[in-house]
């Protein structure tokens, strides 16, 4: 098994709400310091007051991670606060869905950035400490979207597109202790979810019911089921695991 760090600060980008939020609590309560980072320090209220409840050491961090200088900063502000970050999931997604023929070019390029950007940027940003500390874990969210989704083109390419940016990174950093993976949920119930209820125009939980006949264990996703795993990859004893794609969807997929 590969020697922990003497460093445990973790970055979850996205970690206002949904998985972001569960996987933040989870990795406070597996002993990380976690900084929990979203559009804004408001946002991230929540996640941090109840990780401090919970006897956590956290931070809230304002940052757009498509933004360079923001990314720079925020980091920075990381590393100083709780400590060399040596733990990041790559989680902040946004969905911009569509058919094909009448998305807008913008649409396409807000999901981009969000979710290939962002942790490009983020990812840059974080390896160094991780390359000092010769240790580290990054964890992309990918999707079952990946495989391809009606509705979705932008948001699909941007999640077979994670992967692809994940085996990568696990090539190039893998000589310095680092391992990176990808989790492709499936069906998670959250925002997001109940936003693609919306656009299909039927309530939540109809959408939920209907969706969980077609899973194989017969429910659908909880933000925790991700933070599970998350809590696995990030750990010490995953170490011999990296460029892997691991579908969370309670079943297979194609
Ligand atoms: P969510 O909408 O509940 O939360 C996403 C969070 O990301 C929000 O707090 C949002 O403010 C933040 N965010 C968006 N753009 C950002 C930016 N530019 N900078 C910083 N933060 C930003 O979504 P969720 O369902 O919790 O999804 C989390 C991740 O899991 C996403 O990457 C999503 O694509 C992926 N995912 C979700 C599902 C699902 O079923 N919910 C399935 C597969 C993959």
């Amino acid at each position: 098994m590969t020697a922990q760090t003497s460093s445990r600060t973790a970055i979850v980008t996205g970690a206002a709400k949904g998985i972001g939020a569960a996987v933040a609590h989870r990795l406070a309560a597996d002993g990380f310091s976690v900084a929990v980072l979203d559009l804004d320090t408001e946002s991230c209220r929540d996640t941090v007051e109840s990780i401090k409840k919970a006897g956590g050491r956290t931070m809230a961090v304002g940052a757009d991670v498509s933004d360079e200088q923001q990314v720079s900063t925020a980091v920075g502000n990381i590393a100083d606060e709780l400590g060399a970050p040596t733990v990041l999931v790559n989680n902040a997604g946004i969905t911009r869905d569509n058919l094909l023929f009448k998305m807008p070019a913008d649409e396409w390029d807000a999901v981009m950035n969000v979710h290939l950007r962002g942790a490009f940027l983020m990812t840059r940003e974080t390896q160094r400490h991780m390359v000092e500390a010769k240790y580290g874990r990054i964890i992309n969210l990918s999707s079952t979207a990946a495989l391809g989704n009606r509705g979705q083109v932008n948001y699909s390419a941007a999640k077979a597109g994670m992967q692809g940016f994940t085996k990568t990174l696990a090539i190039e950093l893998g000589p310095f202790g680092i391992t990176a993976n990808a989790i492709g949920p499936g069906f998670i119930e959250t925002d997001m979810t109940r936003a693609t209820a919306e656009r299909l125009g039927i309530g939540f939980d109809e959408f939920i019911e209907r969706s969980a006949k077609a899973i194989p264990v017969r429910r659908v996703g909880q933000p925790e089921d991700i933070a599970a795993t998350v809590s696995f990859l990030a750990s010490a004893e995953a170490g011999f695991i990296s460029g892997q794609v691991l579908y969370v969807a309670g079943g297979p997929t194609d």
